[in-house]
């Protein structure tokens, strides 16, 4: 650290993204990326001629991007406001939802980003702890009076709240926003989108990076009542007018578009997601149900730890976190059948003290 860091930027409490070892070829189960490639749509979208324009700043509105995913999703362009990945939206969220004596509440268990937007923002951040079974009891958010950001499906459980839930939040206080968080929605869960149009406080943020391939794109979309939009579209003017570059824009309509290659993927996500959990349940895993593309699993007779540092070692990466209440679990992605099947190979021959 430098004698010129500020205090404030001394407060922050950085998040810590999955390891991106280079020093071997790695079966990598620990990003939550797709194991298939963007939809051919997207590589015919990224042609040489929009390469060369590049030289030209991209639409700051996002004008064509926006209408595509407003036509997906059955809303209206002004119902959408789309950014550098959706990490970037719930930062413009925070930020203009949150403030002095309106903080933000989240899970003690849940996507690590949250945290660190708080700190970013300088913003009170209450965790609510989950059930002992990991699951949200809503319950325990009706009279919070700030932000209430949940992931649904929750990462890293996999974990889903009833659509029902949020319904009770969003009708509780409607002076209160909710953020429903949906990176994984598309792999299982119900959404909050169809709620968008009935609650002027729901904001829903989805994200291209898993369900679509892009993960490298940086596309992620908000959606929620115009107003809400035009308030995170203030946060965005006052930050980076130009945030999604060209190549993303173009990227990410085509494969909002390509209807037919997304749900071959998530189908096939789905299909290799039960075979796992079977196969690690036979194993003696414990898995929490899922409605993601990963599973959140604990061996019986290994720490979480190690199974993790020995897959490592034989060049497969899952993530650990070693923190209070889930230290005992692996977070592993759903890849491709041959990924998960090289995966549970490693396993029992662990397990077999090789
Ligand atoms: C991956 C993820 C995101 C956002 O990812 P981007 O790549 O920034 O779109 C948001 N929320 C959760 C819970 C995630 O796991």
């Amino acid at each position: 650290m430098s004698r010129f860091l500020s205090p404030e930027a001394l407060r922050l409490d950085p998040y810590t993204p999955g390891e991106q070892p280079r020093d071997q070829q790695y079966i990598k189960l620990n990003t939550n990326e797709s194991p298939f490639p963007p939809s051919p749509k997207v590589l015919e979208a990224l042609s040489r001629a929009e390469v060369e324009k590049l030289y030209l700043y991209s639409d700051p509105t996002c004008a064509a991007l926006n209408a595509a995913i407003a036509g997906r999703y059955g809303l209206d362009p002004e119902n959408v406001i789309s950014g550098n990945g959706s990490d970037e939206i719930l930062a413009f969220a925070f930020r203009a939802f949150c403030g002095e004596g309106k903080g933000a509440a989240f899970a003690d268990i849940t996507y690590g980003f949250y945290e660190a937007q708080a700190a970013l923002f300088g913003l009170e951040a209450k965790r609510v702890p989950l059930r002992e079974d990991f699951s949200l009891s809503v319950e325990d958010y009706l009279d919070f009076p700030g932000t209430v950001v949940i992931a649904n499906p929750n990462a890293p459980t996999g974990m889903t709240v009833p659509v029902s839930d949020v319904r009770r939040l969003l009708e509780r206080d409607p002076e209160r926003v909710v953020i429903v968080d949906e990176a994984y929605v598309d792999f299982g869960a119900e959404s909050c989108v169809p709620l968008v149009r009935e609650y002027g406080n729901l904001l829903v943020t989805q994200t291209m990076s898993k369900s679509r391939s892009l993960a490298g794109g940086r596309v992620g979309f908000a959606l929620g009542d115009r107003e809400l939009i035009a308030d995170l579209n203030r946060v965005k003017y006052s930050f980076n007018p130009y945030n999604v570059n060209r190549l993303s824009l173009l990227a990410g309509a085509a494969a909002v578009e390509d209807e037919a290659y997304f749900q071959a993927c998530c189908r096939a996500v789905r299909e290799n997601r039960a075979w796992t959990v079977e196969a690690l349940e036979r194993r003696g895993f414990t898995v929490l149900p899922s409605s993601a593309n990963f599973i959140f699993a604990k061996p019986d007779r290994i720490p979480g730890g190690e199974l993790y540092r020995r897959l490592k070692e034989k060049g497969i990466l899952v993530r650990w976190f070693d923190k209070d209440r889930i230290r005992d679990f692996c977070r592993i992605t759903i890849g491709s059948r041959e990924q998960m099947e090289a995966l549970t190979e490693r396993i029992d021959r662990l397990l077999a003290g090789e």
